[in-house]
């Protein structure tokens, strides 16, 4: 038995066999082949090793999901035996004298272009059928051995080095019982990407993937940070009666689903949830969020081959907003950069990735992309209740170039005869230490500020969020955290603008009661954090966390204030 301690990433226990997801390297070259005839035959054999595979994973998913599941595999075998696709990649073997990889790659990227830029979202995910498609045919042509991650299909514990936001996205929670990681931080984004799939990780433990083997059983402790690899039967025991008392706690929590977020004294605050994607939506209704505090765009974006046109955009949002049903979405611009990658956008590798060419600096640069986010959301925003929100905003000066060209796209699309939205707020991130100490400022331009923690006390420590080895400086309750949030939240009440926050610390337990003492207007969080929040709050009086708050303030360290949170919490 071995034990590792990591990140605890996401709450809750899970207790299955290994299963290591290794990333192999997808390159294509492009070589001229004098026989093409065995060229052509090469590929056949890769279809005919594809086709009899997706056949054994349509027939084990028909039985244990059902026929509705096994659909798209049906459809990717019918695409795997399409001529409009498979001729014109044999024509090209021949005439063009190329290797198969490259002819299937060059025709297929074709095919996905046309299908994102059909205006129905039905056929917009034909793109991705034919893009996993053509990644298992040249899984066999290139000699890899790949397994997508979302083909999981017995009960695991998934080991890897990293995951990538979009392998996370693609997990199947009914498979994945948990995950673990040698690298990453409880906020970079697949753990942010887990809490909102619900399933169990620790990332950060240095070396999971050096001791784990295939099938080994191991145990992740979400609640804890640590990782169990063969343990023994007793062990196993005390862990499931763990995982019991999580679940009974969870029943608990779930009753207050549809209860107001209230203090003991009876202040109401918004608990909101943080989303990637429209299929988090299903999870912020079922954990009684009263909104979207922070909509992360930039998912969209990634998983991808290039940029997503305005209508693959547009049916994101309005899915978003129509599935919230009125309530507030808060849907943030694209803020690509830092652990966030577009491979697509060939950007030059940058020393301090945090620190460049990102976010909204990219967006005010590369305004085609911008514009065309813009317009989706504006055309979106007659459908339920839209904010837009910039990210990574540091001057005045950016803000106001992004307001205007949304004005600007607002404007061409009302000219067009597009009917838009005339209560769309619009409000910035802070997380940048220049924006949070001139809050006064920006307070008399936006409509809100949303917090993000994640980023600004990166920014403030000077401790990148990513790198476990100065994890020990990231601190979220050091004094001088503290002061930026109230400066951020005292600027926006005196304009009568409303604060929130959506970095993770909105849903840490310890930040909380503080939270709620600096008046903080709406809390942003995982879904699954929002009802153990509620449930705290509800035993906070308002009054009582001001003065607490006040006393943190004045003290010297972040170990103090967590003394003095604990000494009303015991
Ligand atoms: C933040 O920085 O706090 C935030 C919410 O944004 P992200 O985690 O996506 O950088
Ligand atoms: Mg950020």
């Amino acid at each position: 038995m071995i034990k590792i301690e990591g990140i605890a990433a996401s709450a809750g226990v899970a207790i299955a066999r290994a299963f290591k997801l290794e990333h192999p390297d997808f390159t294509i070259n492009k070589k001229s082949v004098a026989d093409t005839a065995s060229e052509v035959a090469r590929f056949d054999e890769a279809l005919v090793t594809s086709q009899k595979e997706l056949e054994a994973i349509k027939e084990r998913t028909r039985a244990e999901l059902g026929d509705k599941k096994a659909e798209i595999f049906e459809s990717h075998l019918l695409i795997l035996s399409d001529p409009e696709l498979i001729d014109p990649v044999r024509a090209m073997i021949g005439d063009e004298q190329v290797n198969a990889e490259y002819a299937l790659n060059e025709t297929a990227s074709q095919f996905i272009s046309m299908f994102e830029n059909m205006k129905s979202a039905y056929l917009q995910e034909r793109a991705a059928d034919m893009r996993d498609v053509t990644k298992r045919v040249l899984t066999h042509l290139l000699g890899l051995t790949y397994v997508n991650p979302a083909e999981i299909s017995e009960e695991v514990i998934v080991i890897a080095e990293d995951l990538t936001p979009s392998d996370t996205a693609q997990l199947n929670r009914k498979y994945v019982l948990g995950f673990t990681t040698n690298i990453g931080g409880r906020t970079s984004h697949s753990a942010i990407m887990a809490r909102s799939l619900e399933i169990p990780a620790v990332v950060g433990t240095k070396d999971v993937v050096e001791q784990v083997n295939k099938g080994d059983l191991v145990i992740v402790d979400g609640l804890d940070g640590t990782v169990i690899i063969n343990p023994t039967d007793e062990v196993v025991a005390e862990y499931r009666t763990k995982q019991a008392k999580y679940q009974e706690q969870r029943a608990e929590w779930n009753k207050l689903r549809d209860q107001p977020s209230m203090s003991k004294d009876g202040v109401h605050v918004e608990l909101a949830a943080n989303i990637g994607t429209p299929n988090d939506v299903a999870g912020v209704i079922d954990n009684g969020g009263e909104g979207v505090g922070l909509y992360r765009t930039e998912f969209l974006y990634m998983g991808r081959d290039k940029l997503p046109s305005e209508d693959v955009q547009f049916n994101a949002y309005k899915t978003v907003l129509e599935k919230m049903e009125g309530k507030p979405v808060v849907v943030r611009t694209l803020d690509i950069g830092g652990d966030k990658e577009l491979p697509y956008l060939d950007l030059p590798k940058e020393m301090n990735p945090f620190l460049g060419f990102r976010a909204v600096r990219l967006c005010l640069d590369r305004t085609d992309i911008f514009r065309t986010q813009l317009r989706a959301l504006l055309r979106a925003s007659v459908y339920g209740n839209l904010r837009i929100m910039f990210p990574m905003i540091a001057t005045l000066g950016e803000f106001r170039e992004a307001k205007a060209l949304l004005l600007e796209e607002k404007e061409k699309l009302k000219a067009e005869g597009i009917e838009v939205s005339e209560n769309i707020q619009l409000g910035i991130m802070v997380e940048i230490p220049s924006t949070a100490v001139l809050a006064d400022q920006f307070a008399k331009e936006v409509d809100f500020f949303s917090i993000g923690t994640n980023d600004l006390i990166q920014y403030t420590m000077a401790a990148d969020r990513m790198n476990e080895r100065v994890s020990y400086l990231y601190q979220p309750y050091n004094p001088a955290i503290l002061r930026l949030v109230k400066m951020v939240i005292d600027a926006a009440h005196k304009e009568g603008r409303w604060a929130g926050m959506c970095g993770e610390m909105a849903g840490d337990t310890t930040a909380i009661p503080l939270l709620l003492g600096l008046g903080l207007d709406e809390f942003s969080m995982s879904a699954t954090s929002i009802l153990p929040a509620r449930s705290l709050i509800s035993k906070l009086s308002k009054a009582e966390m001001q003065e607490l708050a006040a006393k943190a303030l004045d003290l010297q360290t972040a170990e103090q204030v967590v003394e003095l949170v604990q000494s009303i919490q015991a």
